[in-house]
């Protein structure tokens, strides 16, 4: 793979939230699915936001402001703006773009306000998002080595965990801090590059998908809808139909195995019972994905929902 970066900074480039031209992408936005990009771009205007979503934003932009204005005070360069063009073997240049919250000696950090379920998650390594945002930052710090820059040591994460009940968690004995710091050490060399062959790819995608009508746009994938696939446990009913069974409380399991012992475990033989392997329910698409309204797969999502209700 060859690149070739042109690099450039800046202390404020254009505000909290830039708008990117058809040639330059966000660090966090390449994140996303290639059907999620291309549908939030053609529909931003028209994103529809309840009071609760300004609330939240609001409260993370708070949170922000009054920390990076603290770390300032204490030495940290805060929320500055990256930008390095990239030029693939194959294909035009596009630029990068990206906003690191928080450097001073050698430590990277972004700051989160996220859910308790996030922070698992990415602990466990089931969700990476987090580490390929600060390894995109380390990269675009690499490149343009801006004059404040002196290496990296550490890349971290640190989270406000906003849906951690104090007065449960003191009783059960857990932890009632709210801030976690996640530590993910330096990028190697394979993570980096693995990074950036994903940014290209996703950049090719989302060429691609930009002249794909809404209706014809592909669906995300599994692990971006939340959709890992799930075993089931299926019985055979009288008439000779096979349905979830009310046996074992309609319960998932994440393997084969886990779903065998369940089978076990219940009792059940091949004669009338059978498990099943389902795409688990799209969890971003039903209640996360901001641009759910004016995605295909969505209503289709939901029209088949609703027709099992009545
Ligand atoms: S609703 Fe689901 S499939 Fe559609 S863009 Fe969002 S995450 Fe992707």
């Amino acid at each position: 793979m060859t690149l070739d970066y042109i690099s450039s900074w800046s202390e404020k480039m254009n505000g909290s939230h830039k708008s990117m031209s058809e040639n330059e992408f966000s660090v966090t936005e390449l994140l996303r699915d290639a059907t999620a990009i291309v549908l939030k771009r053609r529909h931003s205007n028209e994103i529809q936001r309840d009071i609760q979503a300004f609330a939240d934003i609001n409260a993370g932009t708070a949170v922000h402001e009054s920390l990076e204005e603290s770390a300032r005070e204490c030495g940290w360069e805060t929320e500055k703006e990256l930008s390095v063009g990239i030029k693939p073997d194959n294909g035009p240049r596009f630029s990068l773009y990206g906003k690191l919250d928080l450097y001073r000696d050698g430590i990277l950090a972004d700051i989160k306000n996220t859910k308790e379920a996030s922070v698992n998650k990415a602990i466990s390594g089931q969700d990476d998002e987090w580490k390929k945002q600060l390894t995109a930052y380390a990269v675009m710090l690499e490149t343009i080595k801006p004059d404040w820059y002196n290496g990296i040591k550490d890349m971290q994460i640190h989270a406000r965990i906003t849906d951690l009940s104090v007065v449960g968690n003191a009783k059960t004995g857990k932890s009632t801090d709210k801030w976690r710091v996640l530590h993910y050490g330096l990028p190697t060399q394979t993570d980096t590059d693995r990074l950036i062959d994903e940014y290209i790819d996703k950049v090719r995608q989302v060429r691609k998908l930009a002249k794909v009508k809404d209706n014809k746009l592909p669906i995300c994938s599994d692990k971006y809808r939340f959709a890992e696939t799930k075993y089931k446990i299926y019985g055979k009913t009288k008439s000779g139909e096979w349905k979830k069974t009310a046996e074992v409380g309609h319960a998932n399991y994440a393997t084969a195995y886990d779903a065998k012992v369940g089978f076990e475990k219940a009792g059940f033989t091949d004669k009338d019972h059978k498990i099943l392997e389902v795409g688990g329910e799209s969890l971003r698409c039903k209640y996360f994905c901001e641009v759910r309204e004016f995605c295909p797969h969505y209503k289709k999502m939901m029209e088949t929902e609703n027709g099992k209700e009545q």
